[in-house]
């Protein structure tokens, strides 16, 4: 439901990769190439990343404007805020 914060089996971190790994891939790059400029190397944390799902859009539709709002603006991290070091 939410992005990964951290690697399901060996606990890294990818929280802070998520926004710029779901901004490239929907605009149309192959995750492969996403995930090794990302510096995802491991097996374990590039299917962590790659097949995650978040749904909290389509959850926050259900709710009221006043809680969409809320729960959007928890959720949900702006790409520019996330500040991944190059
Ligand atoms: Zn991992």
């Amino acid at each position: 439901m939410l992005p990964p914060v951290r690697c399901f089996t060996c606990g890294a971190p990818l929280g802070h990769l998520w926004p710029e790994f779901k901004r490239r891939v929907e605009s149309g790059e192959d995750p492969e190439k996403v995930l090794d400029e990302l510096g995802v190397k491991r097996y374990c944390c590039r299917r962590t990343l790659y097949t995650a799902i978040t749904y909290i859009e389509r959850v926050a539709s259900f709710d009221s404007p006043k809680t969409r709002e809320i729960r959007l603006r928890m959720y949900t991290v702006p790409v520019r805020s996330v500040g991944v070091e190059k």
